[in-house]
């Protein structure tokens, strides 16, 4: 299976998971709404092409859990910044910048 290329898609912040799951927007992001002891949640999304597959990265506020796969996650919402980037089952990979996917 390739991998997708797409333009920028725009990654919409939903208040929670189950309106991600029931909107299948591309590129839409929920977060877990609290941290754990350690600092770490998770971010929901749909992957940016269009396929509507839903997953779940762990990622830490300020810093890189130490649990891998996981990811630095600049503490936004809105505009939310993840390192390094995502890979999404083999089909499209790219960057989360100040809110908007791009495939690489
Ligand atoms: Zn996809």
């Amino acid at each position: 299976m390739g991998e997708v290329k797409t333009q920028p898609v725009a990654a919409v912040h939903l208040d929670g998971w189950k309106e991600l799951v029931e909107r299948k927007i591309p590129g839409s992001v929920s977060f877990s709404p609290f941290p754990d002891e350690d600092g770490e949640q998770y971010m929901s999304y749909v992957c940016p092409c269009g396929c509507g597959h839903q997953s779940n990265l762990l990622v830490g506020n300020g810093f890189k859990p130490s649990d891998s796969p996981s990811w630095q996650w600049n503490g936004s919402h809105d505009k939310p910044t993840l390192t390094p980037s995502v890979h999404h089952v083999g089909h499209w990979h790219g960057w989360l910048t100040d809110g908007v996917w791009r495939s690489c």
